[in-house]
């Protein structure tokens, strides 16, 4: 079987998390999602989660060597071998080519990249009432996917927190660095035949089954 190599792209707050997830449950697939591996080591005051954040909280990207060394070693693990789900990664295109290059040595390729489009206003104001759980990474939106009992993860009970990267200046910065060094993937993926365009603006059930639906065609 060919292994599976997905690339969740989109702005910050666009879904990709929510996404991945909940396809890396119907595929069978790991989620790999570099932001939460950032904060894992920032939590275990690593070396790499104390560099990583001088640029997280400004909302800047974290240099490429690390970041590429990091999601390389994580891909090189044994649960990899049938595919992975990739949310956040990459993020600029000397990232990309060091995945296509990376992928290649072993006969692999990026599959798809389902690309979530959401409007800039709906971005900002998604990450504003963003909660995640402390314990398992869940994601929650105070308007649009309340928890059931305010504060607290319907999945395990952990407790649910602000990010400090979603304060309005940092989402402002981010959204600046998504357009400046992540955008221009999109043109790169669709050149590669690779890319799928979803209406990342509907609810979380209708997009992921018309991710599910664009990726059995594709
Ligand atoms: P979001 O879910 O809002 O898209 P992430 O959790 O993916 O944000 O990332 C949080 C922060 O971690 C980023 O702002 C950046 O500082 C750092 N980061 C995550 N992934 C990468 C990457 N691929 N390259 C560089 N920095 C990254
Ligand atoms: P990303 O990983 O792209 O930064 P997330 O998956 O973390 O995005 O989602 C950002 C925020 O928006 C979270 O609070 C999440 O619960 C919420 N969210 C995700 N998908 C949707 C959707 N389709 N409609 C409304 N809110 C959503
Ligand atoms: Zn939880």
């Amino acid at each position: 079987m060919t292994p599976l190599f997905i690339i969740m792209l989109g702005a910050p707050g666009a879904g990709k998390g929510t996404q991945a997830r909940l396809l890396s449950e119907t595929l069978g697939l790991p989620q790999i999602s570099s932001g939460d591996i950032f904060r894992e080591n920032l939590k275990n005051q690593t070396p790499l989660g104390l560099l990583a954040k001088t640029y997280m909280d400004s909302g800047a990207l974290v240099p490429d060597d690390v970041t590429i060394n990091m999601v390389m070693d994580r891909l090189s693990r044994p649960d990899c071998a049938n595919g992975a789900i990739l949310d956040g990664f990459p993020r600029t295109l000397a990232q990309a080519d060091a995945l296509d290059k990376a992928l290649a040595t072993v006969g692999a390729q990026v599959s798809k990249v389902p690309l979530l489009e959401v409007s800039d206003e709906a971005v900002i104001n998604r990450l504003a009432g963003r909660r995640v759980c402390r314990n398992c990474q869940a994601m929650y939106q105070l308007e649009f996917n309340p928890p059931q009992v305010a504060g607290k993860c319907d999945k395990c009970g952990g407790e649910l927190y602000r990010r400090a990267d979603d304060e309005s200046d940092t989402v402002r910065n981010r959204l600046f660095v998504y357009y400046k060094q992540t955008a221009p993937l999109v043109g790169y993926y669709f050149a590669h035949g690779v890319l799928l365009s979803l209406n990342g603006a509907r609810a979380i059930e209708a997009v992921q089954a018309d991710l599910l639906a664009a990726l059995k065609a594709a």
